[in-house]
């Protein structure tokens, strides 16, 4: 079998669920970083890592801009 894959909390990339990356479920340390940040401040919105954000969102709002 494959390793398992998840998504990442953070930004829904794809993760294998492996013991070598101490990171999952998220994809990195800043994805974990970002949710452990959130729920310490009690927020669950994410203002930060940008970049990361708009892979998704410029999929998502790509196609209707253009
Ligand atoms: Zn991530």
């Amino acid at each position: 079998m494959p390793d398992v894959i998840v998504k990442c909390p953070t930004c829904s990339k794809a993760v294998a669920w492996i013991a070598a990356n101490k990171f999952r479920p998220f994809c990195s340390e800043r994805c974990q970083l970002i949710d452990l940040g959130e729920w310490a401040e009690g927020n669950r919105r994410i203002p930060a890592d940008p970049t990361h954000d708009q892979l998704s969102l410029d999929d998502i709002k790509g196609d209707q801009d253009s």
